[in-house]
């Protein structure tokens, strides 16, 4: 075997496993997402990580930074062109049509899973990464924008994060507003072309509205005189952001104006939105969303009004460890562990576990497996990170009994008869 062919097989780069030692703070994130998505009537849909590569170029729009550079786009044995989903919209539109889903109804939707981007992997930034999502459908006024608000801030209240994020609005107008406008603004960066960045003077001619979005502070002097679009909005766009902020109001929900937020994607319209932090650097946005009312018919189904958003849930776990907002019982380890001493005794472990499983359903019970030295099984027993070791040797098996051995407290061991031990263990137990 040649030297290379022998060289150990890595994950891609940007594509991260999650270790059994994350996983818990995983399962807590996306258990409160469930609950919260359950209690707030919407409904999960499951779609494919792949699609056809047109999906995506005609939703999110030929112009941005995802279609543009960020796809993994590769030919089917058969050739046809199939892309790993980058964002969640795009199929859910696709599959809510494919099934009827839109005609004559309303949905909320909501959605979890892997996106892939060809990024620059950095903290909070990966090339396979997930979101949470929710999208609706068939709901055209502003109390859909402000329940799916809502529904975010909650999960931010019952997280504890409430307090580290900040809402950020903006309202994109209808199409034929943003029209008027991109030609004024297009006029402004004319004036002013010496100041544009290279990226800019691309997206002059494509995607002006992104120049806004632009980090560059040498534009920034720039950027803040420039037309805004909030002056420029439709009657009836401009009704709505109002109603929405009154809602949000009402509601005690804390947002800022922002005239530049314009989101990368072309779908949007009228409500814009953003959840942001400080607490995570450069990758500070958590949340992002808004209304997209052309999409659905732009792929090609009757006009439908829609509002939808994602969360990045990497960057939101992250967001937790760093303020250390995960609680310590949510990251798993057992509460008992049962420990055969010998051979003979495991016959009669494996059958008393089963029976403590069925009797106490709640119970995190580990049976010791693979034998081995005493020392050797106590070093496990330790090493399961449960309180209680659960001891069956040749004394206890003669007895019908077991021996409670407390490994985290300064606490005297017990022996309790096999067919009590159901109900000490529920004493002892919390949960
Ligand atoms: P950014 O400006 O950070 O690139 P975006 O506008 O491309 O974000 P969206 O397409 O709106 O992001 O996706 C919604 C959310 O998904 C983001 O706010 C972020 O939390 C998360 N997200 C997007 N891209 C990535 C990525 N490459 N890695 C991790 N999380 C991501
Ligand atoms: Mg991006």
């Amino acid at each position: 075997m040649s030297k290379s062919a022998a060289k150990k097989i890595q994950a891609i780069r940007g594509m991260n496993d999650l270790l059994p030692s994350e996983s818990p703070r995983w399962q807590f994130f996306e258990a409160k997402v469930r609950q919260l998505m359950h209690r707030y009537g919407f409904d999960e849909i499951r779609t494919p990580i792949v699609e056809q590569t047109a999906l995506f170029a005609r939703s999110i729009g030929e112009v941005t930074d995802i279609v543009e550079k960020e796809m993994y786009t590769f030919d089917d044995r058969n050739g046809d062109s199939l892309t790993l989903r980058p964002e969640g919209t795009a199929s859910c539109v696709r599959a809510a049509m494919e099934h009827g889903l839109l005609h004559n109804q309303t949905q909320r939707l909501w959605y979890q899973g892997p996106m892939f981007r060809h990024e620059r992997p950095q903290k909070g930034r990966y090339r396979q990464f997930h979101q949470v999502g929710v999208e609706t459908y068939g709901f055209d006024g502003p109390d859909i924008d402000a329940e799916v608000i809502l529904l975010s801030a909650r999960l931010w209240q019952e997280l504890g994060l409430l307090e580290h994020v900040t809402l950020e609005l903006n309202s994109l107008g209808s199409a034929e507003a943003r029209a008027a406008y991109r030609d004024k603004l297009v006029a402004y960066f004319d004036q002013h072309h010496d100041v544009l960045d290279d990226d800019s003077k691309r997206r002059l001619t494509s995607n002006p509205l992104r120049i806004l979005d632009s980090k560059n502070p040498a534009m920034a002097e720039m950027l803040n005189g420039a037309p805004q679009l909030m002056d420029h909005l439709d009657d009836e766009s401009r009704t709505h952001f109002e109603q929405l902020k009154a809602m949000l109001d009402a509601a005690g929900i804390n947002y800022v104006v922002n005239p530049r937020l314009v989101r990368g994607l072309d779908y949007y319209c009228r409500t814009v939105f953003e959840w942001t932090t400080t607490a995570l650097g450069s990758q500070g946005t958590v949340c992002a969303g808004g209304r997209y009312d052309g999409l659905v018919e732009q792929l090609g189904g009757k006009p439908t009004p829609a509002v939808g958003f994602a969360m990045g849930i990497e960057r939101l776990i992250l967001l937790l460890e760093t303020l250390e907002l995960i609680p310590e019982e949510a990251l798993g380890g057992c509460d008992v562990y049962l420990l055969p001493m010998d051979d003979n005794a495991t016959i009669v472990a494996l059958t008393l576990a089963e029976k403590l499983r069925s009797e106490l359903p709640t119970l995190r019970l580990q049976l010791h497996c693979g034998g081995g030295s005493f020392k050797s099984r106590m070093k496990k027993a330790d090493k399961s990170n449960a309180p209680i070791a659960v001891l069956l040797g040749e004394d206890e098996l003669a007895e019908q009994a077991v021996t409670l051995k407390f490994l985290r407290d300064d606490r005297e061991q017990l022996r309790v008869s096999q067919a009590e031990l159901s109900a000490t263990l529920q004493n002892l137990v919390p949960h």
